[in-house]
């Protein structure tokens, strides 16, 4: 089959990939297509870093297609529109997620949960429909469907904001679908990193009373005083978490590594429910008792579609909640996941993209 001129097209980028399991970035030059009729280009200006991103850089889900440019919380400006774009136009101030395509005729895409569809492209580590890779936010631009991409409001910040788009969205959608909004009801988070932080603001601004679980003693004063949160239960003292048995409504589990759900079920009441989003790479046990014996619930989420992305940055932006950062330069990014697999960051690392990344 021959291609045409247009086909032919490409944009140049440029952005730091790692190429082999050590995960290790370093830079990278590739392209990405021309602008099509459908299509954004967007300068970008900021990147989330992920615990996903690390997942998948040091391969621990398995389905890692090396070279890869991680980055799905991406902020900047957009700079291409193509003639059938009516939502954007050149100088936008735009975000894209964990997705960057979809099927957009199935069940899932028609009910806009285009994260649930069968053929769900992921903003990197996944193919387009013509065979070419998809490379993710630590890079100079992307081009992206008008259909994955968001308005980011005009009163959030670019920077603390973008982490939204991918922890905001994700404990925002699993709290809203399993009805974890209730006000006055008591919802532990569990795990206070990029994720757990924002979801601790979130409920806060539902009217939750908020209770972190964490391994991490040194995170108590700053969930208490600066996070808001009600309270704090250290997970490895049994003493604290027996004093906790049975009191909470709703779990919302962000931790990314193997750990064990009986201290969880069992702080949750009777018909208490426990919504898992983390993704660690080994299996999780589960004790039937504890859901048996007390009508309780255990279920998954991840992300959330376009429609409620976009309802989500509106409502962050309403409530003025955007995510506390440690913005780095690109060159930091090696360090930067060292403390990520630490639990050592406060709360989400953001890469200053704009300002720092240079071939
Ligand atoms: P993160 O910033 O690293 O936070 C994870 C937290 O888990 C840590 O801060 C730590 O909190 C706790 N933790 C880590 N290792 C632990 C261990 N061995 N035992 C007990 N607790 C431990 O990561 P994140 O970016 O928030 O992502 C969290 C997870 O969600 C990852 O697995 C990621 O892949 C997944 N994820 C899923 C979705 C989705 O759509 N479902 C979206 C984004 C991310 P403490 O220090 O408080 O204990
Ligand atoms: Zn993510």
């Amino acid at each position: 089959m021959s291609t045409t001129v247009e086909e032919q097209k490409q944009q140049k980028a440029f952005g730091w990939a790692a190429t082999d399991q050590s995960g290790t970035l370093s830079p990278f030059n590739f392209s990405r297509r021309e602008n099509g009729d459908e299509d954004v280009t967007l300068k970008i200006l900021y990147c989330g870093v992920c615990h996903s991103d690390l997942h998948v850089l040091k391969n621990e889900w398995g389905f890692t297609s090396y070279p890869v440019v991680p980055g799905h919380e991406i902020v900047g400006v957009a700079t291409k529109v193509g003639k059938n774009v009516t939502n954007f136009k050149v100088g936008d101030r735009v975000g894209v997620g964990v997705l960057v395509g979809s099927c957009k005729t199935c069940e899932c895409c028609q009910q806009d949960l285009e994260n649930y569809c069968p053929q769900i492209i992921f903003t990197f580590n996944s193919y387009n429909p013509d065979g070419t890779k998809t490379y993710g936010g630590y890079s100079d631009m992307i081009v992206v469907d008008q259909r994955y991409v968001l308005r980011f409001p005009d009163n959030l910040p670019l920077d603390a904001g973008a982490p939204l788009l991918c922890a905001g969205i994700t404990v925002y959608s699993s709290m809203k679908y399993y009805g974890m909004t209730e006000a006055g009801k008591h919802l532990g988070v569990a795990g206070l990193g990029g994720l757990g932080h924002v979801a601790v603001k979130i409920a806060k601004a539902f009217g939750l009373k908020v209770t972190v679980i964490s391994s991490s003693p040194d995170k108590e004063s700053e969930a208490i005083n600066r996070l808001e949160a009600d309270s704090f239960l250290l997970s490895s003292d049994p003493a604290k978490m027996k004093s906790a048995i049975g009191s909470m409504d709703y779990i919302i589990d962000t931790v990314s590594a193997a750990h064990p759900l009986l201290p969880l079920l069992s702080v949750l009441k009777v018909n208490g429910k426990l919504v898992t989003v983390g993704l660690p790479n080994k299996p999780l046990e589960l004790p039937v008792f504890p859901l048996v014996f007390g009508r309780k619930l255990v279920g998954g989420s991840d992300v959330g579609g376009m429609k409620e992305t976009q309802e989500m940055l509106d409502f962050c932006a309403k409530h003025n909640i955007a995510a506390d950062i440690e913005l780095i330069r690109m060159d930091e990014i090696n360090t930067a996941m060292e403390r990520l697999a630490k639990s050592d960051v406060r709360y989400r690392f953001v890469i200053d993209v704009g300002n720092s990344l240079s071939q």
